[in-house]
């Protein structure tokens, strides 16, 4: 992985002349090797506190967030009178669940909540370019959304039901300026009880969370067993709880 050099290899300069041309506009400025040192760039940006490039104080918003290089400062111009639109921090979509449909095969949709960064880049999504799409399958009406994101970096419907997994989502914060985004959680441990449901969910299609205390059991986890029964008596809805979301409840360490 290359790890490009902090701070002197970033031209803010030519960032912030390219975001002032583009009013509103996020633009990345620059990759760091550390979490903190791109958390503190968000954080002087907007005061150009040693960042004389986005002078005066006040006239730019910045975030940080992960990058596959590091973390990355995404900054935009923000002055003038006319206000920008907000940048929401999440955005909750409808995608196709190919799994957890109640019949094996056919389709499911399902309500997600995901950050509104991409999760390549880090750039914004297109949540203003959100737009319901309705199709068939099966005699069944369904009504998915789509969007496009700006950085040209596609999601597909798996990985965003795999990013509502397994990344967290942003706390709400009382603006875009000096937002970080958490890191993304190593998926489960193939060997822990969120491992082992998850493996057995991806080689059954369709598998139900009652089907994951079996495998809990099987493999030794009469405890987490005993926790998803709880949790499933408990849940009104049980019906529709699949195995995957056991799997994250479990990898969230999950309380009944
Ligand atoms: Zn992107």
């Amino acid at each position: 992985m290359t790890r490009r050099s902090d701070w002197a290899s970033h031209d803010h300069a030519a960032v912030a002349e390219n975001a002032r041309a583009e009013r509103g506009t996020w633009l990345m400025a620059g990759v760091y090797g550390t979490k903190g040192s791109a958390a503190s760039a968000a954080k002087k940006a907007p005061m150009a506190q040693d960042m004389p490039a986005y002078a005066p104080a006040g006239s730019f918003e910045a975030y940080a967030v992960m990058h596959p290089d590091g973390w990355a400062l995404w900054v935009r111009y923000v002055a003038g009178d006319e206000p920008v639109p907000e940048l929401p921090e999440r955005m909750t979509v409808r995608v196709c669940d190919w799994l957890s449909d109640e019949e094996a095969d056919g389709v499911g949709v399902v309500t997600v909540t995901v950050a509104a960064r991409c999760s390549t880049c880090g750039g914004p999504r297109g949540h203003d370019t959100l737009a319901a799409q309705e199709f068939t399958d099966g005699g069944v009406e369904f009504t998915v959304d789509r969007w496009t994101n700006p950085c040209g970096h596609l999601d597909t419907y798996d990985a965003i039901l795999h990013e509502a997994r397994f990344r967290p989502l942003p706390e709400p914060s009382s603006g875009p300026a000096g937002l970080v985004l958490e890191d993304v959680p190593e998926p489960p441990a193939p060997d822990s009880p969120a491992g082992v449901v998850l493996a057995a969910a991806d080689a059954w299609r369709g598998m139900r969370a009652k089907a994951a205390i079996e495998v809990l059991d099987k493999h030794g986890f009469a405890e987490d067993a005993d926790r998803v029964a709880l949790m499933l008596r408990k849940a009104r809805t049980h019906g529709h709880i699949s195995a995957r979301q056991i799997a994250h409840w479990l990898h969230v360490g999950g309380d009944a």
